[in-house]
């Protein structure tokens, strides 16, 4: 019987214990990311590289038609971001990024600050340095990881169903081969081409809430096989047979 009591005793304090440490863990000061750690709350007036790094993981927020500004500055825009980022995560929508929105974002992103279902060779199936498009190898390897958190975006808002992209970054070489236009996204890194289910048209009505200026699908010529997203300048949208 004491014997049980002492058991059962140590057990508890184990318990605990486990606990505690949990706690913690949970409100202690920002865990450490092997890709980008953020050190402060953030939220409207701030500015910064961590302002400009968060902007980049909520780029697939703007609403539609929009595209948020990736400039280090936290204004309106990049708050109804991060509140448009909480509401699909479930997490409480205040348009500040703080522990909790850090955390999911955590969650979201690998060691290379790609997110969890897209990789840079998946974009990039062209060559391995991203040289020999119509902009340096390091901005078309950038444009390509915000279209990456975009895609993040529109994949979650699909049921986190997967996407497949058939192809993306290209050098003129490349693009020549596939028989792209001469002005194709693809040469800057942020064209991409995406084909299997969700169906075509689900992908170009849905990424239209994802911060994609131009969207090429169904009906549009040489676009029936595959949808297109990319950026641009200015919106370019088209895929008649599915009503845009
Ligand atoms: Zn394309």
């Amino acid at each position: 019987m004491l014997r049980h009591a002492v058991r059962l005793l140590l057990s508890l304090v184990m318990i605990a214990s486990a606990v505690l440490v949990g706690g913690v863990l949970t409100a202690g000061t920002a865990q450490a990311d092997s890709c980008y750690t953020w050190n402060r709350t953030l939220s409207q007036g701030a500015s910064g590289e961590d302002v400009r790094q968060l902007q980049i993981r909520v780029s697939g927020y703007p609403a539609y038609g929009q595209v948020l500004a990736i400039d280090g500055a936290y204004g309106p825009a990049t708050a109804a971001a991060v509140t448009r980022f909480q509401q699909a995560y479930g997490l409480s929508a205040d348009g500040i990024a703080g522990q909790q929105t850090f955390n999911r974002i955590y969650a979201l992103q690998d060691a290379d600050c790609t997110p969890i279902h897209f990789s840079y060779a998946e974009l990039n199936r062209c060559n391995s340095n991203w040289s020999g498009g119509a902009v340096s190898a390091a901005t078309a390897r950038a444009n390509a990881l915000v279209n990456m958190w975009r895609l993040e975006a529109l994949r979650h808002a699909l049921g986190d169903r997967p996407i497949t992209v058939s192809s993306g970054f290209r050098s003129y070489a490349c693009n020549n081969a596939a028989g792209g236009s001469p002005t194709s996204r693809h040469l800057y890194g942020d064209g991409v081409d995406l084909t299997g289910s969700p169906s075509l048209c689900t992908l170009a009505q849905r990424a239209r809430y994802h911060g994609f200026r131009e969207i090429l699908g169904p009906g549009y010529p040489g676009h029936n096989d595959h949808t297109h997203v990319g950026n641009k300048s200015s919106r370019t949208w088209s895929a008649p047979t599915c009503g845009i």
